[in-house]
């Protein structure tokens, strides 16, 4: 989960006390605040867009204006799979909110980590019949080396919103799904983290291949190019701590991850991926 800096922007808090706000309009300020993912499983929304009250499921049509700090965005997934309809606000010290708690960080002791792994995917038909064949995908992981106080709120996490799937068994290591679900894509978050890995994956590649070319060898600014067409794979298609954990892996190169994945463009401020907490990230000890 990218750790989220969700600025109030003024006109919300323009807005006079107990001022009830439509949920499309506040929909719509929770984007230009943490951009246009999912807060939680982090794929891109695009038009799907929904606004989440993080103490139920079901949005209400209005929220009043001093519910600013429970509203983040959510996907048709998280919001189907969630294992709860209603939490009250005690219960809400039990999980991680990326816009209050720590997240995925690239320090070693992340609460989250990202990590590729083969699965056995089952699919099963109702009369008891089952298909299988071993698939990769990527899988959002409480980090053993975590504090243990964040390890269960991460896992709680994971757990409320069924991260990898409803149909994935953890004690098991085992992904079955029935056959109808399977044909629907009833849960699509798994493949959408596992297919931003390919990309992530795929853009390192070309940013070595470039490295190797003459005319960068003699100009390295070059490769800049490179990278602003790298942040616009990565902002269109999601996924935000799956490149990052990816970049960080194969390259190790603060900088580059830092002008591909944190910066905003001058002259393009719409661009970056907004709302990021840099110091969540503790992006300096980094
Ligand atoms: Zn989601």
């Amino acid at each position: 989960m990218r750790p989220l800096d969700k600025q109030m922007p003024p006109v919300w808090e323009a807005y006079p006390d107990g001022q009830r706000v439509p949920t499309g309009v506040a929909n719509n300020h929770l984007l230009d605040a943490v951009g246009e993912y999912c807060s939680y499983c982090e794929m891109r929304l695009g038009g799907g867009a929904i606004l989440h009250h993080k103490l139920q499921r079901e949005m209400p049509e209005s929220v009043p204006k001093e519910d600013w700090r429970h509203l983040l965005l959510i996907c048709y997934d998280c919001r189907r799979h969630m294992t709860e309809d209603a939490l009250t606000p005690d219960r809400l010290d039990d999980y991680l909110w990326p816009d209050a708690h720590p997240s995925f960080s690239l320090h070693a002791d992340s609460p989250f980590r990202y990590r590729l792994k083969p699965v056995p995917y089952v699919i099963t038909d109702e009369d008891g019949s089952r298909e299988e064949h071993d698939e990769e995908f990527v899988f959002v992981e409480v980090n053993p080396e975590a504090g243990a106080e964040l390890r269960r709120k991460a896992a709680n996490t994971i757990e409320l919103f069924k991260l990898n799937s409803p149909y994935y068994d953890d004690s098991r290591h085992i992904l079955e799904v029935p056959r109808s679900d399977h044909l629907q894509v009833l849960c699509n978050r798994l493949q959408q983290r596992t297919q931003a890995w390919t990309r992530a994956q795929a853009s390192v590649s070309r940013v070595r291949q470039m490295r190797e070319l003459p005319e960068v060898r003699e100009n390295p600014d070059l490769e800049q190019l490179l990278h602003q067409q790298i942040t616009h794979t990565a902002h269109g298609k999601g996924n935000w701590s799956v490149w990052m954990t990816v970049f960080w892996q194969e390259l190790e190169e603060k900088d580059v991850l830092e002008r591909i994945f944190l910066e905003m463009p001058e002259d393009n401020p719409g661009f970056h991926f907004a709302g990021t907490h840099f110091g969540q990230l503790r992006w300096e000890a980094l």
